[in-house]
């Protein structure tokens, strides 16, 4: 695998998209590739801060109930 094949793969990857063939692909090429495997460690972090930002991201009706309780 090139690297430009393993960095069109890499947000299905890390989004766990690929099926098992292309995901053991891209696993490979990351481990045998420290430039990629940087790419993926950011992808990543990006990912989990996105997922952590939209749980803190209570609906308003939600937050409206919550207020009502706390009052
Ligand atoms: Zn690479």
């Amino acid at each position: 695998m090139k690297c430009s094949d393993c960095e069109s793969k890499l947000d299905r990857y890390v989004d766990r998209e690929l099926n098992n063939t292309e995901a053991l692909q891209v696993q490979l090429h990351l481990e045998g590739c420290p430039d990629c495997m940087d790419h993926y460690d950011f992808e990543s972090k990006v990912k989990r801060l996105v997922k952590h930002s939209c749980e803190c991201d209570t609906p308003p009706a939600f937050r409206e109930k919550l207020r009502q309780l706390l009052s």
